[in-house]
């Protein structure tokens, strides 16, 4: 049989217990097991989220103020919190940078990196500007503007991906995905999903 692949950057010891992990085949992969409490490393995944804010036709810009990626401007946006759902932690996020109060209208995009580190997911969203701000901290963002079109394409240290998603929001009249009236979610786990705006299913129904 040939030797199963290793799950990359396992875990060494136990994240629950501490004991030293051992690898285990489950599924396909090797994976590190730890034999005193059952914990199974399956992989690593992180979930971040970035937002869109149009105002006056400029798109809010933060520049970072710390490494990594000191003085590289992004979109504004940070990493989701496991009991947290994500389209609150984008407009959490929002307001800590750049104190721009919003309301979630829809999702833009995903976008997936995979790293040795781990598996990245970024889900950016475009958000109701409701006012407030521009203002940042100065220490972790040292800048956050309204930029128009020609000022964030002038800029040297903008991050291409942010650049890409505020020209195409820029060019898309609403978000493609809006939050889901689907009601057919049976644990008690907070949920959330966002699905092709306006579907409607009762609209296939046949008499
Ligand atoms: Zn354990």
């Amino acid at each position: 049989m040939a030797e199963l692949p290793t799950v990359p950057n396992h875990y060494r010891y136990c994240p629950r217990c501490g004991q030293s992990l051992s690898l285990r085949p489950d599924g396909g992969r090797q994976r590190a097991t730890c034999e005193a409490c059952g914990f199974i490393h399956f992989s690593t995944f992180s979930l971040g989220v970035g937002g869109i804010v149009v105002r006056d036709n400029k798109v809010l810009f933060i520049r970072r103020g710390q490494d990594p990626g000191k003085g590289r401007w992004t979109i504004p946006g940070g990493y989701v919190e496991q009991d947290e759902p994500f389209e609150e932690a984008v407009v959490r996020e929002l307001f800590e940078e750049t104190s721009v109060r919003t309301e979630v209208q829809g999702v833009l995009a995903a976008r997936n990196s995979l790293s040795q580190r781990d598996s990245n997911v970024y889900i950016v969203f475009t958000l109701r500007d409701l006012g407030g701000g521009p203002e940042c901290d100065g220490e972790e963002v040292d800048r956050a503007e309204f930029l128009a079109p020609h000022e964030f394409e002038a800029l040297a240290e903008l991050a291409p991906v942010s650049k890409y998603f505020a020209q195409m929001a820029l060019e898309t009249a609403a978000a493609p995905l809006t939050a889901s009236e689907f009601a057919g979610q049976t644990s008690g786990y907070a949920y959330s999903m966002f699905d092709i705006a306006g579907f409607n299913p009762h609209a296939l129904d046949l008499d």
